[in-house]
């Protein structure tokens, strides 16, 4: 499975977290205010859907060398180019929109959030067209939804922060679902409770899963799921978990 979001971080990306300056905001939840969520702001490829995107492919396609994001790339790249090379990302989001699949337990899982009165949020570094192609294929929505046309992509915490800002929250209200680096990172750096949901990978071959306070195997664990949303530490807690 290759996620929408399971680029490999680039060293240009990762500064907004970095840069974030406040130590409070990127320590594990041991080091901060636990408060009871009131918002899930989640990712949509790898993490609600199974789009099947095949970055590798799609870098090959555009001609990028190496592990650089698909998106950095494209910043770098003359006009030209990079005309050509988002024609090529619009064409695989699209058609990975197309075959996106609900993982076991989403529906149930926004269902739970919703009846517990907390808001919803999406947050993608896919494009609008491809994301709202797919929410609308697998019957989704959110109270709000942000791409990349919205603001910086993740790692930087950007969209959490402008959610929180929305809804008058504080970051640690919020908890941030995501499968893979881009999505703990943004959360981390927010200040917000970060939740990796591993798709029944062993946690610690995700890239990035030191920075997940929770493991969720899958949203069709429905008591972890009840615990995470209600604020309550899930048992067992698994051994990359940094909650207390
Ligand atoms: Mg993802």
């Amino acid at each position: 499975m290759r996620g929408g979001d399971d680029e490999p971080p680039a060293p240009v990306t990762v500064g907004p977290v970095a840069s974030a300056g406040d130590a409070r905001s990127t320590s594990p939840l041991s080091h901060r205010r636990r408060l009871p969520p009131a918002a899930v702001i989640c990712d949509l490829d790898g993490t609600l859907v199974d789009s099947r995107l095949d970055f590798q492919a799609i870098r090959a396609e555009m001609g990028i060398e190496g592990e650089t994001s698909v998106l950095a790339a494209l910043d770098r790249l003359e006009s030209t180019d990079a005309a050509r090379c988002r024609a090529i990302l619009d064409r695989h989001e699209l058609a990975g929109a197309m075959r996106a699949r609900l993982f076991p337990g989403v529906p149930d899982f926004l269902g739970a959030a919703a009846a517990l009165g907390l808001k919803s949020g999406l947050f993608t570094r896919n494009s609008r067209v491809a994301t709202a192609t797919t929410l609308r294929r697998c019957g989704l929505a959110f109270d709000r939804v942000l791409t990349r046309e919205d603001g910086p992509p993740k790692p930087d915490p950007w969209a959490i922060h402008a959610l929180c800002r929305e809804w008058e929250l504080r970051p640690e209200q919020v908890l941030v679902f995501g499968d893979f680096h881009y999505d703990l990172a943004a959360g981390r750096a927010a200040g917000a409770v970060t939740v990796l949901v591993c798709q029944d990978r062993p946690h610690t071959s995700v890239r990035g899963h030191e920075l997940a306070d929770f493991c969720l195997a899958s949203f069709a664990d429905h008591a972890r799921v009840s615990a995470l949303l209600r604020g309550l530490s899930p048992a067992p807690r698994l051994p990359a978990e940094n909650g207390r």
